[in-house]
Formats: C-alpha cells, sequence, structure tokens
C-alpha cells in the first residue's frame, strides 16, 4: 500500500506527485525553515511542472483547514482521555501548543496532498514510450 504508484506514498514521502522519485520541495524535511514549502518549478527526474497555474497552491488552503481541524479533534480526544476536568483553556493552549509544533508539517502535508489530487501517477520512462509511439504513428500514417 506504500509503495510507488500509490498517493500515499508520495505524500508520506513528499515526493513528485506524477513519477514519485524527484523530490517535491526544496528543503530536505519540512522544518527547514528557510525554505518551508518551497517547491521545485519542475521534478528533476521526470521535469513535470509542478504548479500547473498562477496561485495553483492557493487550494491547499482547504486542505489546510481540514488538516487544522483533525489535529484539533486529535488534541480533543488526547486531553478527554487522559483528564476528566478539563477546563476550555487547557484544550486552546494545548492545541496552540500542538499547532505551533506542527505547522511546518501541516503546510507541507497540505501543498503535496493538493498536488496529488491533480497529478497522476507514471513511470519516469512511460510517458517517453507514449510521445514516441504517437510519433510513431503520425509517420505510419
Ligand atoms: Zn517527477
Amino acid at each position: 500500500m506504500l509503495g510507488k504508484g500509490f498517493k500515499l506514498y508520495s505524500i508520506l514521502r513528499m515526493k513528485c506527485p506524477q513519477c514519485h522519485e524527484g523530490s517535491f520541495f526544496k528543503g530536505q524535511h519540512p522544518y527547514q525553515f528557510n525554505t518551508m514549502g518551497v517547491l521545485h518549478k519542475n521534478c528533476k527526474k521526470c521535469n513535470v511542472k509542478f504548479e500547473l497555474e498562477t496561485g495553483f497552491y492557493q487550494g491547499s488552503y482547504y486542505i489546510s483547514y481540514g488538516l487544522g481541524v483533525a489535529l484539533f479533534i486529535a488534541v480533543w480526544l488526547l486531553i478527554m482521555l487522559f483528564k476528566e476536568n478539563y477546563s476550555p483553556g487547557l484544550l486552546l493552549f494545548s492545541f496552540l501548543g500542538a499547532l505551533l509544533l506542527l505547522f511546518p508539517l501541516l503546510y507541507a502535508l497540505s501543498k503535496i496532498i493538493w498536488a496529488n489530487l491533480f497529478f497522476r501517477y507514471k513511470k519516469p520512462n512511460q510517458s517517453i514510450n507514449i510521445v514516441n509511439s504517437q510519433d510513431d504513428s503520425r509517420i505510419k500514417k
């Protein structure tokens, strides 16, 4: 389930959503603050352009919102599990603390999940073969 060809592979390893080999972000990991959330323009392996149109990744805000809600629910469940009587302040500060710790990861995840909604997996050599077969058919006609 986590091999190449599955979107979860691309998301968890933060690899190119098309070939699952080239790196998606310029930084080595989401907590590298000088390159946080900065994408390569093209994949180094399959050369696909990551930004399909100007402002393409603004849509990842929806994913980011969903991840934030999931984080809030997870924090809420953990507090309910370990503390019977909790104040709203404890819930608020726990959530803000978790958000402060995890925002670079959530930011990166929202972009790679958004990209995976629009790209399909192709083996790196597969795209070259398709182009060659189309060229051959044109010559024969
Ligand atoms: Zn690629």
